[in-house]
């Protein structure tokens, strides 16, 4: 076991401090305001070659999984809004490299990425109105006419929904075997049919865009369904005759694979309220002294340090699970989710706290990162659901 990063990481994550230190820390509160899409970042992230398909490429060769998790820390320590509008691709992009065929990705991962000159972005849609934590529920329906499918229903609150240029749907396709009779589509935003509906106003990650997506009679090829029709239908024959499938659904095994992905983004977050906690308590005085000298102070301090640390270490061990190819058998990817989810609310809470009224007001970035944080209990699965997978998995 070595907790040393190797040269090669180091570098990567100077490179991504860099960046956010230079092209997305100044504008963090810009685009909080102004609820826009970060483009004009988004675009130099693409020439710097921080967003694109090569990163996750590079991401690939290490063995030990943790050059995303480096990047995104930095990047989300830069602002969580304009780090999802950065790095959501990746969630679509997971779901295309673990379910997908080769020929698929090989010819769909480009088109989410564009080109350093015309960055494009890709979204994963799951979530319905009336079906969130409860994956089973979705409504909408993927129904076979001849060489076509034809999706129909309402997606809801989807990162990147307004602007992707592919989709990954996940439909129902026989809603009588529940999740099981679900498959996930690839769905090019020119096919017809398919189109954002409203864009949501937000509490945190204000940058990234959070959309409505809406599907009438969007018809797009059959070899169109994640993993091929052959796959497909041996899935749904086994259902049928209620055969064990040995694996989650598409979508659930995504999440999970993807939870350490979010939970550093968290991390991110709480590393930056924690340091800019630390630099005001040496500043300001009260009572003739530094409050840094007063022992609540300290105690806040001491909390937040031990939590993103023990968040860090979680999320790198899942993300070493991961990316070393080995099972979550305990859970540990919604675990470092649900713990790095709650530190960041946690620690968050406890720097507005150090900074009294300045940390209420939107002169110093800490209520941003208050308000920012509070997502990380709720997508990607919420604290609740992570507790039963973990619970699941320790009664199992
Ligand atoms: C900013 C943002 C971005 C998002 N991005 C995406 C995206 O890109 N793609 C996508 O598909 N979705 C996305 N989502 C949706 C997100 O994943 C869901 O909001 C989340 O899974 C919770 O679902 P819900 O909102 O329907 O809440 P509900 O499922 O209605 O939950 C309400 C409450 O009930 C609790 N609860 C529900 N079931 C149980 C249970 N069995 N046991 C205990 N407690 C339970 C929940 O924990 C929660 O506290 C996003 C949401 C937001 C706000």
């Amino acid at each position: 076991m070595d907790f040393q990063l190797s040269e090669e990481q180091l570098e990567i994550q100077k490179w991504a401090h860099e960046f956010a230190e230079k092209e997305i820390r100044p504008v963090a509160a810009e685009y909080d305001e102004s609820e826009e899409f970060p483009w004009p970042v988004l675009k130099k992230a693409a020439e710097a070659g921080l967003y694109g398909i090569d990163i996750y490429l590079q991401a690939q060769q290490d063995p030990t999984g943790l050059t995303l998790p480096i990047i995104a820390e930095e990047i989300f320590w830069g602002c969580a809004g304009i780090g999802l509008s950065l790095m959501g691709t990746g969630l679509p992009l997971s779901a295309l490299a673990g379910v997908g065929t080769q020929e698929q990705l090989f010819e769909w991962a480009p088109k989410m990425f564009g080109t350093p000159e015309d960055p494009k972005l890709g979204a994963f849609a799951v979530t319905e109105p009336q079906a969130g934590s409860d994956v089973r529920s979705l409504r909408t329906r993927a129904k076979r006419e001849g060489g076509e499918w034809v999706l129909n229903g309402q997606k809801t609150y989807i990162t990147n929904g307004q602007y992707a240029d592919v989709y990954i749907v996940v439909a129902t396709v026989d809603p009588e075997l529940g999740h099981r009779g679900q498959a996930s589509f690839i769905i090019h935003k020119d096919d017809g049919g398919i189109k954002p509906g409203k864009k949501e106003k937000k509490l945190g990650i204000r940058a990234s865009d959070t959309s409505e997506v809406l599907l009438e009679d969007c018809r797009i090829p059959i070899d169109r369904v994640l993993g091929g029709m052959d796959k497909l239908e041996a899935k749904l024959e086994k259902a049928r005759k209620g055969e064990s499938s040995g694996r989650q659904s598409a979508a659930l095994r995504t999440f999970e694979m993807t939870r350490p992905a979010v939970a550093i983004q968290a991390v991110g977050i709480a590393r930056a309220a924690l340091e800019f906690a630390t630099e005001y308590s040496k500043e300001r005085q009260a009572f003739g002294v530094p409050i840094s000298q007063h022992q609540s102070i300290q105690n806040h301090l001491a909390d937040m340090a031990v939590e993103v640390e023990a968040s860090r270490l979680l999320t790198y061990k899942a993300a070493w699970l991961a990316g070393s190819g080995q099972p979550f058998n305990k859970a540990e990817g919604s675990m470092s989710k649900l713990k790095a989810g709650e530190t960041a609310v946690k620690v968050t809470e406890m720097a507005v706290q150090i900074l009294g009224g300045a940390g209420y007001i939107k002169d110093f970035p800490v209520e941003k990162w208050y308000r920012d944080s509070k997502i990380y209990t709720i997508f990607e699965g919420t604290s609740e659901i992570q507790r039963m997978v973990i619970a699941r998995a320790l009664l199992s």
